[in-house]
């Protein structure tokens, strides 16, 4: 039997459940659509549409490896499917599930529309490792606390890596003529990671053999290289969460000491953190756009553009916050400790709506996803579930010093810092006259100054919650 697998955020042929069972049931046509809905949305920009193009470059090369290749199209998805389905003369279509709510539609569209048609359509689970409506109360609640969340997830059972469906060596597409859009829309603006599968396993294996041990300590500093960096390659899937799973098992299994598994565990951990978040928007869609704690649901926020946009350029006279904005127009990526510091700075130093800080993320990462991007948004807002409280307000100051001591970060992204002194390289405005002309960085001409002082800005971002949330109860 021929069978259509329509691939979407899962560009891997291993571990790929749709993609064994097409592969169990005989011939399969590989396609993916672009669905010029989702490029026209606002929320992709074209750093992750070249790192899509890039990782379909990639999923194309291992299917002609293998006798085939990838099959794409440009269109509303179920009329492409189903003209598709009528060129081949295939009769099924497969394909994995996503969590967004324009996902779910569109596929709940798709199911309907190729079933009217006489085709038969099969959907499975991939995005997540546990599905959101496994993960729930004893009463099928959905957790809003992580721990909670954490501990059930926990508990059921894991998937074996052995179960898993080898690859075929040979996954011949017998039809020569198909017709198939070339892979080249979309030019890549920034130097991208290398793209597929066997890039985002090495990548995985890398710092399974070198970082994970130190990543407890080593996680939250921005001068090195002390995070995974999968969540490009989880972003489109180059690699599962499964994958990414057992890794981090093994590495549990495996340390020789108490540091080792510290460092493993916590990795575990911020992988369940992905998981709450994709399960949060599955079972509250609304909270893509709209906070989880409804009372701050009319929070006034300040529409202050001029400082919206002195953070977006990255030019607010702090440092870390200034390098973390930098690096992420200049990369599409930005550390998590450095998406936290710049979240928080621009919603409560700023009290600028998070709203504006999520769009912007995912206009320019390579690894925008909508539920980790809404969830860290409303996290660090303290609008989100189990969010940083409002009185918590990260003193961008501080969190340099303490993640970036020597400077080494704020000055690769903010080359006018280079000869400032180590010890105000986190604030600079403290250098004397002297000092500035010495460092060749005069304040005001060469680096702004302060767009506004932290201790003020977080008095008054704490007045605003307060009143806030006096509003909304009365
Ligand atoms: C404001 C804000 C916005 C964010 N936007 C995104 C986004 O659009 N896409 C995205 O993938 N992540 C997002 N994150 C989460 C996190 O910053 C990134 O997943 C992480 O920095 C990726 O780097 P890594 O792969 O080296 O992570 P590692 O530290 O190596 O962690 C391994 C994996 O765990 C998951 N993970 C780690 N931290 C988190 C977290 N806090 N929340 C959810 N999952 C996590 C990711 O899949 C990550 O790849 C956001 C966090 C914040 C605070």
């Amino acid at each position: 039997m021929r069978t259509i697998v329509w691939f979407r955020r899962d560009l891997r042929l291993a571990d790929n459940p749709a993609l064994a069972a097409g592969v169990e049931r005989g011939e399969v046509v590989p396609v993916f659509v672009i669905d010029p809905k989702l490029i026209q949305s606002g929320r992709v920009g074209e750093k992750r549409i070249a790192w899509l193009v890039a990782n379909l470059k990639a999923l194309d090369e291992s299917l002609r490896e293998r006798g085939s290749r990838l099959i794409v199209r440009r269109g509303e998805p179920a009329q492409t499917l189903w003209q598709l389905a009528q060129e081949t003369q295939a009769a099924q279509v497969l394909f994995n599930l996503d969590v967004t709510p324009y996902a779910r539609r569109r596929d709940r569209r798709v199911a309907l529309e190729l079933e009217k048609q006489g085709l038969s359509v099969e959907v499975f689970d991939d995005v997540t490792l546990h599905q959101p409506e496994d993960v729930v109360t004893m009463t099928g609640r959905p957790y809003q606390v992580f721990t909670a969340f954490k501990r059930a997830w926990l508990m059921l059972p894991k998937p074996a890596a052995e179960e898993t469906a080898a690859i075929p060596d040979r996954l011949p597409l017998s039809i020569p003529t198909i017709d198939s859009l070339p892979i080249d829309f979309g030019a890549a603006a920034i130097d991208l990671p290398p793209a597929g599968e066997r890039a985002a396993i090495d990548r995985l294996n890398d710092f399974l053999e070198k970082t994970i041990v130190g990543y407890g300590a080593g996680r939250n500093m921005l001068d090195r290289a002390g995070t995974s960096f999968i969540s490009p390659y989880l972003r489109f899937g180059a690699l599962s969460i499964r994958q990414a799973y057992w890794g981090a098992q093994a590495a549990i299994e495996l340390a020789k000491d108490k540091p080792a598994k510290a460092g493993a565990e916590s990795w575990l951990n911020e992988l369940i953190w992905r998981e709450f978040y994709m399960a949060l928007l599955y079972h509250f869609p609304h909270t893509i756009d709209q906070p989880l704690r409804e009372q701050y649901t009319d929070f006034r926020w300040l529409a202050d553009e001029e400082a919206f946009i002195a953070w977006r350029e990255g030019r607010t006279g702090y440092p870390v916050v200034d390098a973390a904005m930098r690096c992420l127009s200049a990369t599409g990526w930005l550390h998590n400790r450095a998406r936290m510091v710049v979240a928080s700075f621009l919603t409560k130093d700023l009290l600028i709506d998070w709203r504006k800080g999520e769009r912007y993320f995912m206009q320019h990462l390579i690894d925008g996803d909508s539920a980790s991007n809404a969830g860290g948004w409303q996290w660090a807002a303290g609008v989100g579930a189990d969010a940083q409280p409002f009185f918590r307000v990260f003193n961008p100051t501080l969190q340099g010093q303490r993640f970036d001591p020597q400077g080494d970060f704020v000055r690769r992204w903010l080359p006018e810092l280079a000869r400032v002194p180590d010890r105000l390289v986190h604030e600079p405005w403290k250098m004397s006259p002297a000092e500035q002309r010495d460092a060749g960085c005069v304040i005001g001409r060469d680096y702004p100054a302060p767009i506004i002082d932290h201790h003020y800005a977080r008095d008054r971002a704490l007045q605003h919650y307060r009143h806030s949330r006096t509003r909304a109860l009365a």
